[in-house]
């Protein structure tokens, strides 16, 4: 199959499995060259095979040398459709993985069930043992609750008012004023039961249930919160709650893992284009400003730069370094004086015609493309392809 991308919205809906490939390799190479301190040595990474989730398990691996299992919820090829990214993904992980010698196997299958949860707990106990380290990094629309049955859809959408802002259509370039209409209370409690802290709680509970954590285990899920701009869309919105749900799940499953000597921990991570963040209004525009702004200033990372920084604070002699509210910060740079104030100046002088000399969006279309496995140099686009590759 000759596979080239095919854009709707904010998806892509074709994957390249050499490009994927390219991808991870490129993280891989870079995990390698920034040996970490001894950290984790047994991982469990959920929603392991794309952005922030499949660099968290790369830096672990290549960076610490450790054995993980993965979850994830990924689709395979099949007639004249190619699997999804982070199938290709997981894919090239796992085979990297296992020729350098380490044990990497995943589950493919919805998180938020009980049965995909006693899958992992299966695969963990007769292939890891006990787990020093576990990764919560889902991003999903939807989840039906394990106990009720009943499914609920995660929405983005400020709260109290309408918010009408900025936006930039990626695809074409032009910047144009976009209103959200603000969430219902429903809403609102939907999202944060999707996209909160229960889900990370009922994880960590099967696994000390299931006698699975190790001495002195941490736990990590990942927020965003991002500068005044973006606040009324996503800090102040309906996924701000959700967020703050799970900062608080943070606290109350630190408390629970006292026992272990473990501790749960948020980190805030920077703005970057994962499959997820490329869904939500006027972000893509704040990032392509941004870009621009930290790359001229020698501060620009993607996934792993932040995966590799996040492990060597957390695995550093001494405290792990906080906020006072116990979050890890990998959006320091993104949020330095300097960095804001750029931005804060360009946002109001940013329009169709001035946004490529204020931003990158080229970089922001370069970064998208890549997630699908596209736009890599290395590859030949016009070469047929077998889109079905095995994942066991
Ligand atoms: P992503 O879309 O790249 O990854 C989501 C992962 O979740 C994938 O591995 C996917 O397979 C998995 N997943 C989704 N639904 C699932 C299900 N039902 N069962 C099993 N797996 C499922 O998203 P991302 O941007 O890397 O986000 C990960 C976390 O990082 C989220 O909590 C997000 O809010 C947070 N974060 C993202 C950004 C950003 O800019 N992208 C910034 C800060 C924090």
């Amino acid at each position: 199959m000759i596979i080239k991308p095919k854009i709707r919205g904010f998806i892509c809906t074709t994957a390249h499995p050499e490009g994927c490939k390219v991808h991870v390799n490129r993280q891989i190479e870079y995990a390698r060259n920034h040996r970490l301190p001894k950290g984790a040595s047994k991982v469990l990474v959920i929603g392991a095979s794309t952005g922030y989730g499949l660099a968290s398990r790369i830096a672990a691996s290549f960076g610490m040398g450790a054995d993980t299992v993965g979850v994830f919820l990924e689709r395979h090829a099949s007639g004249d459709r190619t699997a999804t990214a982070g199938w290709y993904n997981s894919a090239a992980f796992e085979q990297a993985a296992r020729q350098a010698g380490f044990f990497a196997q995943s589950i493919n299958d919805d998180a938020f069930s009980d049965e995909t949860k006693q899958a992992t707990i299966d695969l963990v106990k007769e292939k890891l043992g006990k787990v020093d380290l576990i990764v919560y990094s889902i991003a999903s629309p939807r989840r039906t609750d394990p106990k009720t049955g009943i499914t609920y859809s995660s929405v983005l959408k400020p709260i109290g008012q309408a918010y009408t802002n900025k936006t930039v259509n990626v695809q074409t370039g032009v910047v144009s004023d976009i209103t959200v209409e603000p969430a219902t209370p429903e809403e609102i409690e939907h999202t944060v039961k999707v996209m909160g802290g229960e889900d990370w709680a009922l994880w960590i509970d099967a696994l000390a249930k299931a006698d699975l954590l190790a001495d002195g285990v941490i736990t990590l899920a990942y927020s965003y919160i991002g500068p005044e701009v973006t606040h009324a869309i996503y800090r102040d919105g309906t996924i701000g709650r959700a967020k703050d749900d799970l900062e608080h799940t943070a606290r109350i499953l630190s408390e629970r893992l006292k026992p272990y000597n473990g501790r749960a921990y948020v980190s805030v991570n920077k703005a970057l284009v994962t499959q997820s963040s490329s869904a939500i209004p006027i972000v893509p525009l704040y990032m392509s400003l941004l870009f621009k702004t930290m790359k001229e200033k020698g501060l620009h990372e993607g996934c792993i730069e932040q995966m590799v920084r996040l492990f060597s604070k957390l695995y550093q002699d001494g405290p792990v370094p906080t906020d006072e509210q116990g979050r890890i910060r990998l959006d320091d740079w993104e949020l330095r004086e300097d960095v804001q104030q750029e931005v804060a100046a360009k946002w109001p002088q940013v329009t169709t015609e001035t946004l490529p000399e204020l931003g990158d969006l080229e970089q922001y279309r370069q970064d998208f493309l890549h997630l699908f496995g596209f736009g890599f140099e290395e590859v030949d686009y016009d070469q047929d392809v077998n889109p079905d590759v095995p994942l066991s």
